[in-house]
C-alpha cells in the first residue's frame, strides 16, 4: 500500500507546484484529490484542465465509478454480482451483467495466454493459504488436493448467448483480485473523459493510468518505481503518456506460516505461492492488461514471462528477482520511458 504513496506523493509534489504556478485563466492547472479508500486500498485521481469548475465533479464521478464496480466485482461484499455467481453457479448457470461477463471473459483469455498461470479460479487456493496464514500451520496434502480440484479455468462455463456463469465443480470461487483494479481504472480514465477532462491520473493502490496533457510545464507524467528492498526509495523515474503501470509483488503482501512468506499471489501448478520475482511491473495502454499481466508475470517466472511480454505489442516488463534484488531486468521497450 505504501507503494502507492510514493508514487502519489510524487505527483502530489508536481501538484501544488502546478497550482502555484498558474499565470493565466487559459493555462491548465493540476489539481490532485488526495487518497480515497475503496477496493481495500486507496484510490487518488489527478486532472489536467484550464476549467477548475468541472474538477470536484470529475474527482466525484471517477471515485463513484470505482466504488460501483467494486459493488459488482468484490469477494468481499456479500451481495457484489461476483458473491452472487460464487454462491450459486454450481446448482445453476447464473445470469450477469455485460460487463461481468466480459471481464470474466477476458479473465480467461488471459488464462489460455498463459497456460493458466493466471487463472480467476484460484479462490480455493486463495481461501487455504489465508487460513494457513491464520492458524499458523502447513495446509496438509489432502487440503492441498481438495482446494487444487476446485481451481481450474476449464471448469468454468461461460455461455455467450445467454451471458451465464456456471461451475463444473463444487466448491468452485472466483476471484478478480489480480484484474479488477486495472479494469476499474480504465473505467474511471473512461468517466474522467466523458467529463469533458483533457488529461489526468487515476491510481488505485499504486497501479496507475495517465491520458491526455500531462503536467502544467512538462512533456510526460512522472511515476516513480518503488524499490521492493526499501520502501523510501525509487529505483527508476518513469516518463509515461496514455500508459498504465501496474506492479504485482510478493514482498508487500504475504501470510507468514511459520518461518515461510507465503504471497497473496498463487501458482495454480504447485499450489503454493508464486516464488522468485519479488516484483513485477508491466507498462502497457489498459490497465486491465497490465494488472492481469503483472499477476501473471510473477506466477510464470522471469524466463516465461519475459517471452510473454516480448510478445505483447505496446506492453512492457520490469522485473526484480527475488535472489538478485539490486538489479531491475527489463524488456528492450522500456528504455524510452526511463527518465532517471
Ligand atoms: P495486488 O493486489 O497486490 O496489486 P495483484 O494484482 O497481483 O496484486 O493481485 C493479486 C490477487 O490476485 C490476489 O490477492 C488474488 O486475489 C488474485 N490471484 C492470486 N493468484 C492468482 C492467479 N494465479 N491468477 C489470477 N489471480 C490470482
Ligand atoms: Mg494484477
Amino acid at each position: 500500500m505504501k507503494k502507492k504513496i510514493i508514487i502519489l506523493y510524487l505527483l502530489s509534489l508536481v501538484g501544488l507546484v502546478g497550482l502555484s504556478c498558474r499565470e493565466q485563466e487559459n493555462t491548465p492547472a493540476m489539481y490532485d484529490s488526495g487518497f480515497t479508500e475503496v477496493m481495500g486500498t486507496f484510490a487518488h485521481f489527478v486532472v489536467v484542465t484550464t476549467d477548475e469548475q468541472t474538477v470536484r465533479r470529475c474527482f466525484d464521478a471517477a471515485l463513484q465509478e470505482c466504488i460501483r464496480v467494486d459493488g459488482l466485482m468484490s469477494d468481499y461484499k456479500s451481495e457484489s454480482e461476483l458473491s452472487v455467481v460464487n454462491r450459486s453457479a454450481f446448482e445453476k448457470p447464473v445470469a450477469v451483467s455485460e460487463e461481468l461477463y466480459q471481464l470474466i471473459e477476458t479473465s480467461l483469455d488471459y488464462s489460455k495466454r498463459t497456460d493458466g498461470a493466471f487463472d480467476i479460479t484460484i479462490g480455493p487456493l486463495v481461501d487455504l493459504w489465508r487460513k494457513a496464514g491464520n492458524m499458523q500451520q502447513q495446509p496438509s496434502e489432502e487440503e492441498l488436493a481438495t482446494a487444487r480440484a476446485r481451481v481450474g479455468f476449464d471448469k468454468l462455463v461461460l455461455d455467450p448467448a445467454r451471458k451465464t456463469v456456471a461451475f463444473a465443480v463444487e466448491g468452485m470461487r472466483l476471484d478478480l483480485g489480480g484484474i479488477a483494479k486495472g479494469y476499474a481504472i480504465d473505467r474511471a480514465v473512461q468517466v474522467m473523459r466523458e467529463a469533458g477532462i483533457p488529461g489526468g491520473l487515476v491510481d488505485i493502490g499504486g497501479d496507475v493510468r495517465c491520458f491526455g496533457t500531462p503536467p502544467p510545464g512538462k512533456k510526460h507524467w512522472t511515476i516513480g518505481l518503488q524499490d521492493p528492498q526499501n520502501e523510501e526509495d525509487i529505483l527508476l523515474k518513469l516518463g509515461l503518456n496514455d500508459m498504465a503501470v501496474a506492479t504485482s509483488g510478493n514482498y508487500r503482501r504475504f501470510v507468514l506460516v511459520g518461518q515461510q512468506k507465503h504471497s497473496h499471489i498463487i501458482n495454480p501448478s504447485t499450489r503454493d505461492s508464486a516464488a522468485g520475482l519479488s516484483s513485477v511491473t508491466i507498462l502497457a495502454p489498459k490497465a486491465v492488461d497490465a494488472d492481469a499481466l503483472a499477476t501473471a508475470v510473477t506466477v510464470l517466472g522471469m524466463e516465461k514471462g519475459l517471452q510473454l511480454i516480448e510478445g505483447i505489442p505496446e506492453t512492457e516488463a520490469m522485473l526484480i528477482s527475488s535472489n538478485n534484488p539490486e538489479h531491475v531486468i527489463r524488456t528492450a521497450g522500456t528504455e524510452v520511458f526511463i527518465i532517471q
